[in-house]
């Protein structure tokens, strides 16, 4: 049986889980290359497989879910210490701070990474009216 040519363009890609693209932060399709190029910057294109990332359009969803999400777990965590253990402010605000900071990056790039996988996997695109 003759295999297919495998190029960027024609090679066949088996459909990969967005939660494990997201959290390596790897490309939608071949789950190789980086998403990146920076913090939360997606790359021009997958420098394994060469997907062209323009149709990347994210939004605003990942912020919702981290907001949401990581605002409750936060919150709720700051409120079960304070009633437990009554600390000073101060100790308070080196406690959740770098915390807040260090997990909002590391949520918004997992996040983001696994929208822009179901973005790619369902083909969606913002409505049009023909
Ligand atoms: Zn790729």
């Amino acid at each position: 049986m003759k295999q297919p040519v495998r190029t960027a363009d024609t090679a066949h890609y088996p459909p990969l889980s967005p939660v494990s693209v997201g959290l390596r932060c790897a490309c939608p399709r071949c789950g190789e290359g980086r998403l990146y190029d920076g913090v939360l910057t997606p790359a021009k294109r997958c420098m394994a497989c060469g997907l062209d990332y323009a149709f990347i359009d994210s939004g605003d969803g990942p912020a919702v879910f981290v907001i949401l999400i990581l605002g409750f777990v936060i919150a709720g965590l700051a409120l079960f210490v304070e009633t437990a253990f009554e600390p000073p402010l101060w100790l308070h605000a080196l406690l959740w701070i770098p915390l807040i900071i260090v997990l909002s990056l590391w949520a918004l790039r997992v996040t983001k990474a696994m929208m822009i996988a179901l973005q790619f996997q369902t083909k969606a695109q913002e409505g049009r009216l023909h």
